[in-house]
This record gives structure tokens, sequence and C-alpha cells, in this order.
């Protein structure tokens, strides 16, 4: 007797080998068996004609504080996604006592664009050390498995203080640093993570603590993983330039850290039309680290990386004075001036004057416009028309044609304005290279800003589908078995008895992304995207089903996925 099987459907396992038609039989939160099934189930799920496939994998989240109030994990779990990796970039809840939590929420409000309200209102605060916070996940109910990592920011804010946002570290923050390393990489924390971009500042225009640190602070707390034995460590890059020397020597760096200390070494890379081949030397790196004897891998994306906008949330001209001051009005009262011909004269005006206060941008944040590089974002999936191709067609100034656009839709248009990955030939050679993992959703964090939970979805549709750029089975083995093996999550990433019943069953002729919408559902009403996917039937985490066509079934079936040391403890 099983609790459920799943019936007649095709079998992707994720290891990449060809698809196969069986049933499915789960019992006791793991796959019991795969094959022809006699036996009856308590629940049955008919998949014929569907891909029965592992639970997708998102190894760079920041589901650190979204966790307390959606515990099942939206907008990932929309997409096939069963586990998470959170903490990335050097942002994590712990270690921190309540009294200094306003610390910690600064080093992520501006960075990952988590709104403090909703962290105030949406968190209860039940932890100090990251221990006790890893405890905390546990004890709350989660629809998909998390795993976290231990951030550098939060640990310096915690060790140092105030002093953690202007000061290198003594050598007794050091050794108190590297204490609570050891201590939350015993617990269970997947690994430790960093920054050190000028993309990561504090609201009022600081770097995060992180980019205080001294290549040294950074090696030695990365020397606690090396000794202990596990843990993963994560970096948000350093800002190199473009300069071949500065780059170099980072490279070097990067190198003999993975070298020395043993740990696996994992950054975000992305190709850029300012610097086409800035991503190169980092992907021979990858190779040259791992015959040297280090380990290092490469998060790349799907698709370009983009900014959603709409005048619900932000447009590239929000600074100027003379649309600040129609920006700060209702959206109605928006509406109706941008109908007001000499309004919008002066408006269009304005974008004319350049003045580079106007442009400066960190992070997630609008760029100045190319409106070559604004595009209207009228289906889910690519090719998307530009603005300037839309204006050219009309005979029409491109800041007026963009207003026109939004106004024809309420002001609900969204426009993509790509940050990176502009070059598809790029992203396809990237997500190609045997060291990347496809991931990097930043699902949680630039909430209002981009949108990437259904990176993994566009996958399936784009270049699978619609591109044939890869099989179904090497898609799923990217976007399971890659991830689930680098970052160690035992006994997932892959179908196989015996191991837990991360299931999606979905149909490969619908899977896709859906529009996204503007929501303010956030704890203290604060706003967000959200997007959803069609064609997923059923999504089963630990052996039970959290989403039936997408919707949630009300199980929270989700675990805190500990780290390696945790288990022998
Ligand atoms: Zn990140």
């Amino acid at each position: 007797m099983y609790d459920i099987i799943i019936r007649n459907g095709t079998i992707v396992d994720g290891s990449g080998m060809p698809r196969f038609r069986a049933d499915l039989g789960i019992a006791n939160g793991k796959i019991a068996a795969i094959g022809r099934l006699h036996e009856n189930a308590r629940e049955t799920i008919e998949a014929d004609g569907h891909i029965v496939s592992p639970g997708i994998i998102d190894a760079h989240t920041h589901m650190d504080a979204q966790v307390f109030w959606d515990p099942i994990g939206t907008c990932s779990c929309w997409h096939g996604i069963t586990s998470v990796v959170m903490g990335n970039c050097g942002f994590s809840l712990a270690p921190c006592a309540e009294k200094d939590k306003l610390l910690v929420m600064r080093n992520l409000e501006r960075a990952e664009d988590i709104a403090p309200e909703a962290m105030e209102a949406g968190i209860k605060w039940s932890w100090e050390t990251f221990p006790q916070y890893l405890d905390a996940v546990e004890r709350t109910p989660k629809g998909i498995n998390y795993a976290a990592y231990m951030g550098h920011s939060a640990l310096r804010t915690y060790v140092m203080g105030e002093r953690a946002f202007d000061s290198e570290a003594n050598s007794e923050d050091l050794s108190a640093m590297k204490r609570e390393v050891r201590a939350a990489v015993r617990a269970g924390a997947i690994g430790f993570t960093t920054s050190r971009t000028r993309n990561h500042q504090t609201p009022d225009g600081h770097p995060v603590a992180s980019r205080l640190a001294n290549w040294d602070e950074v090696r030695q707390l990365v020397g606690v993983m090396g000794e202990e034995g596990a843990g993963v460590f994560e970096i948000a890059g350093e800002d190199t330039g473009f300069d071949p020397e500065r780059i170099k020597n980072y490279l070097d760096r990067l190198k003999a850290l993975a070298v020395d200390t043993g740990v696996p070494v994992t950054y975000g890379m992305f190709s850029s039309r300012r610097a086409p081949d800035y991503w190169r030397p980092f992907f021979k790196l990858a190779d040259e680290s791992s015959q040297a004897g280090g380990k290092m891998f490469i998060q790349v994306h799907s698709r370009s990386l983009n900014l959603v906008m709409s005048f619900e949330t932000v447009t590239p001209f929000d600074r100027m004075p003379v649309w600040r001051e129609i920006r700060k009005l209702p959206l109605a009262e928006q509406e109706a001036a941008l109908r007001n011909p000499e309004t919008r004269r002066a408006l269009v005006q304005a974008t004319k004057e350049n003045d580079a206060r106007n442009h400066e941008a960190v992070g997630a944040e609008p760029r100045g416009v190319n409106f070559k590089y604004l595009y209207v974002m009228d289906q889910p999936n690519p090719p998307f028309r530009s603005v300037q191709e839309i204006a050219d067609a009309a005979g029409k100034d491109p800041v007026d044609c963009f207003i026109e656009l939004a106004l024809a839709k309420g002001l609900k248009q969204f426009f993509l304005q790509p940050l990176a990955n502009e070059n598809q030939d790029h992203v396809l050679e990237m997500m190609r290279h045997p060291r990347s993992v496809v991931t990097f959703s930043d699902s949680g964090a630039h909430v209002s800003q981009i949108m990437d939970s259904s990176l993994q979805t566009h996958v399936l549709s784009h270049w699978v589908r619609d591109k044939h750029e890869f099989s179904l089975e090497e898609a799923i083995r990217m976007l399971t078995f890659v991830p689930a093996s680098n970052w160690g999550l035992q006994n997932r990433g892959l179908l196989r008895t015996g191991w837990a019943a991360d299931v999606i069953v979905f149909d490969p002729e619908k899977i896709a992304p859906m529009l996204p919408t503007l929501d303010h559902d956030l704890p203290a009403g604060a706003r967000r995207l959200k997007q959803k996917a069609t064609g997923l039937k059923t999504t089963i985490v630990n052996g039970q089903v959290l989403l039936k066509n997408n919707e949630h079934t009300g199980a929270l079936p989700g675990q805190l996925l500990r780290g390696p040391l945790a288990a022998r403890a």
C-alpha cells in the first residue's frame, strides 16, 4: 500500500538519461518504487501525457525573512521548485539578537529590496545565534524545503555592532566571527556567504557590512569551513571594473581560496553588453581551480536579467523633479495627468535634459534609459518589442510612446529593462558550461524590482519547447540533479527509490511562466511582483501534495535541510 501512486506518467528522472513510461509509488515521504505498480494507494494521480520529474532546486534565493510569513515559498513553488537555498550574498537574519534587528534589516532593505515594515510585521524574532535561527526555521510550518547559509553582513554586525559598517575587524572580532561560523556549520548551515559588490548598499548609501571586510577576513572565515570539512562559500563578486590587472588579482585570490581551503566556491556570473567578454575568465577560473584541486561552480541565469517596471512600481524617470511631482500622486490621478497634453509635453521634455543625478542606481534600481533596451512585456516569454522599435514604426518620440503604451493598459503595463545577459548566445553558452548551475532567481528579494522565480519554467518553455536548445532530459538535470549535487542536498534531485519524494508532474506542452502582476500582499501591505506558471499538475514535497493545479492544498510538508555536520552531531 502506497500513500500516492503517480500512474502512466513519463519519467524524466533528473540524471539526464532518456525518459521512460512508468508509475511512481510514494510511501512515508520517500519514493518507494518506480515501475509497473499493481498495488493500491491512498491517492492516485493520473499522469498520462505528463512528465514526472524531481522537484526543481533553486540555490540562489533570499527567502530568509519570507519563510516566516509565506511558508509555501511563493513565487518559487508556483514554478515547480521544491527546495531553495537562502542566505545568499552575505544576507541572513542570523546571528542577530532581537534588539539589533534593525541593523540587520538595514543590510537587507536597499540591497535586496525587502520592505522593513514587512520584516517588522512578518517576523517573530525568536533567535540570536545562527543555530537558533535554524531551529526557528525548522519549527516553522513550511511548504517547501529550505537550506540556509549564514551571511557575512549579519555575522559582522552581530560581532562588531555599528563598527561593522565602517571598520576592519580586529583580532578579537575575527576570532568571535570564526567561532560563529564553526557553530553555524556544525548546526547545519549549508555554508557561508559574502558580498563585495557596490550593488549592495544600505538605504543611506553606505556599503553593507560585509564590504568592509578585507580579504584576509574572508579567507579566515572560509578557512573555518575547510577545517570542518563542510559548507559552501558563495560570494557576490568584487568590483574589479574592466581593469585586467584587478580582474586577475581577484581571480587569483578566488582560486587560491578554493585550492587552499578545499571549500567549494560559487558565484553568479552574467554577460553584459558593456563588457561582452567579461564573464569568460570566470568560467576558465572554475576549470583551472578544479585542475589545481579546488572546487568551483558558477551560478548562471536562463535569460536576460530584467528589471520589471511599471507605473505601479517604478519608471526610469522617477528621480526627475517634473516626474517626481506626478509620480507621488495616486495612480488614477497620474493617469489623468498623463492624458493632459501639456503635462505630457513637460514630462517628455524633462527626459531630454541629461542630468546624471537622475540616473544614479545601485543593485536592481532602474537605469538611465536606452529605448532600444526597454521592452514591452506583453507576453511572458521573448521575443519582446523595444519601445524604440515601436516608436520608430509610429514616427513618435519614444518617451511619448512609453507613456502611451502604459496608458493603454491603465498604467499596469510592465516594461523590461535588462541589466545584464542581453546576449542570448552568451546566456546559452554559460548555461552549457559543465561547471554552471542554472539558478539565481533571487526569490524573496528585489520583490518589486525583478521577477525571476520563473527562470526555471523559462528553461522548460523557451529553451526546451520553443527553441529546442536542450532536451527535456538535459534541462531537468540542470535544474535538479546539478544543484542538488553541488550544494550536497542528500537524497534529492533524482527520482530514485529511497530518496525524498519531491516530485513534480507537468505537461511539457504547456509548462510556462504567466505574465506577472503587482500585489500588495506582503505583511504591512508592502508590494511585490507575483508570477505564476501554467502546465503544472501536481507538486509533491516529502511525499505530500503541496500544490494541485498550482493551488495550495493546505499541506505543509517542507523541511529544513541541514548541512552534513548536523547529521553527525
Ligand atoms: Zn543574491
